[in-house]
């Protein structure tokens, strides 16, 4: 079985979020299954550099503007098709813009779409794909080439990362797409009186899946459907949430080179070193109170608003904090505020950093992630893997992913983390009172943090998932 995957970005070489964690982690997981996956990418700089010596596979005189080729190349252990698209991808700055989105993303997306789909009908040409996978909206034209293109009735499937992002443009770019004219239509492409580049693929392709079933129920009512609830009933029974797993190799806190101290289940006392590290990084006066972290975009999506209203109530519930990220430049300056305020007990680091990422799973005591929808969540997963206890919202993949310690879960000893309402301060302040509570009872909290590195959260049983519904696409076709 051989499967072409489309993402337009991909761990180690770009990322931005967990779509790259996925994307850089599937091939790995698919092989043993019995499937090739090679990942068609843009490329961008990172990904040229890493990609040098590769084999030229296609040639366009003018992809959108532009000549464009498709380059074969093995690349940090995956196999890659790079859409080489100077005028498309080799810039610097962001993968999305700088900033402001770039105002080219339609083209540079239906480019790699495009590429996609051409690959998909005739081959890379000595390597023939079965199934495409198309990974979010800047992949999803994809199937929609193919629908109305060469191959109607090419197995496709696209991946729903987050139901937010949807690749939503003007109307008048629809002639330069390349597409015949009956697709601008509400069975094609349109999309309230623009072009839906999600849309369009959840419309074309065979399969649609997220990654989480408890997204895959939410994302078909209003309240999370972002206007997509109605196409997503619609297609209904090919709407399937398959969790994600990690790369447990990357992420293994017996073997981390990013770690002060390695450490297992049997071990974790060797956390104490880690911890040590975290406070000197996050100018926290060492102590014995419980240190929760956020490693996350500073966003609305991620509930760092309701964070930064409860930061004072927070650092009087007996907790420190530090924090890792950026994004909303508002955010990013009221939780700085916040950090100021508890000099000491409360540090934020703004900005990306995998190591600082790595060390505080592996040095902190619980995750904070307040967030009001969370497609699946891998932070919460990491932190299952460190022995660093979540403290998750109850939404999406954070309810599938976390066994919430009421007094039941304690007692039974399958408590994992612990839960609470989203998008509500008081909810968020209770669970942190939870959590210091029970890091004080040190038994417990050591169960809890063993119990969590018991959880399977390895790529196995959703890698063979996404087997059996490729070779489902393929005896239909
Ligand atoms: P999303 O894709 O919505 O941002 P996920 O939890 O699916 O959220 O994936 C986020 C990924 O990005 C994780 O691998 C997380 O460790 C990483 N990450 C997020 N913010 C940062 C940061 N500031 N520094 C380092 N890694 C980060």
């Amino acid at each position: 079985m051989k499967v072409l995957s489309v993402a337009s970005e991909i761990q180690p070489l770009v990322k931005t979020g967990g779509l790259a964690d996925v994307a850089g982690a599937l091939p790995a997981a698919l092989g043993p299954l019995g499937v090739e996956m090679r990942t068609l990418v843009p490329g961008y700089p990172a990904v040229l550099a890493a990609a040098k010596g590769g084999r030229k596979a296609r040639a366009y005189a003018d992809l959108f503007g532009g000549g464009a080729a498709v380059v074969e190349a093995q690349a940090a252990g995956l196999s890659l098709l790079v859409l080489d698209a100077p005028h498309l991808f080799d810039r610097p700055g962001g993968l999305y813009g700088n900033g402001a989105d770039w105002p080219d993303n339609w083209r540079r997306f239906a480019a790699l779409a495009r590429a996609a789909a051409d690959i998909a009908a005739d081959g890379a040409p000595a390597w023939r794909p079965d199934v495409l996978h198309a990974h979010d909206w800047q992949a999803a034209l994809a199937p929609a080439y193919l629908r109305y293109g060469a191959a109607p009735r090419f197995p496709s499937v696209v991946t729903i990362h987050n139901l937010a992002f949807q690749g939503h443009f003007p109307a008048s770019i629809f002639p330069e797409l390349g597409l015949p004219p009956q697709a601008m239509s509400v069975d094609g492409v349109e999309y309230y009186g623009g072009v839906g580049f999600l849309k369009a693929g959840l419309q074309a392709a065979g399969a649609i899946t997220t990654v989480s079933p408890t997204y895959a129920r939410e994302i078909r009512t209003p309240a999370f459907g972002m206007g997509l609830d109605g196409l997503l009933n619609l297609r209904g029974e090919s709407v399937v949430g398959i969790l994600n797993g990690i790369d447990t190799e990357a992420w293994n806190p017996a073997a981390d080179p990013y770690l002060a101290a390695a450490f297992s289940a049997r071990t974790l006392g060797a956390r104490a070193r880690n911890r040590r590290t975290v406070e000197e990084r996050f100018g926290l006066e060492p102590g014995g109170e419980p240190i929760a972290c956020v490693i996350s975009r500073l966003t609305w999506q991620k509930g760092m608003d309701v964070l930064a209203g409860e930061f004072d109530r927070l650092l009087g519930a007996g907790l420190r904090l530090a924090i890792l990220g950026s994004g909303d430049r508002a955010l990013e300056g009221a939780l700085l505020a916040g950090a100021a305020r508890h000099r000491g007990r409360a540090g934020i680091v703004v900005g990306y950093d995998e190591e600082l990422a790595h060390l505080m799973q592996g040095g902190c005591d619980a995750i904070l992630l307040p967030s009001r929808f969370e497609p699946c969540g891998l932070t919460q997963l990491y932190a299952l893997r460190y022995g660093c206890v979540p403290v998750v919202a109850r939404t999406g993949g954070l309810a599938d992913t976390v066994i919430d310690a009421n007094e039941a879960a304690v007692s039974a000893g399958a408590a994992t983390g612990l839960m609470f309402t989203p998008g509500n301060g008081d909810a968020l302040a209770d669970a942190c009172g939870r959590m210091v509570e029970l890091h004080g009872d040190r038994r417990a909290w050591a169960a809890m943090q063993r119990q969590g590195m018991r959880a399977d959260v390895s790529w196995g049983r959703s890698a063979a998932r996404y087997a059996d519904l490729y070779r489902s696409l393929v005896s239909k076709g």
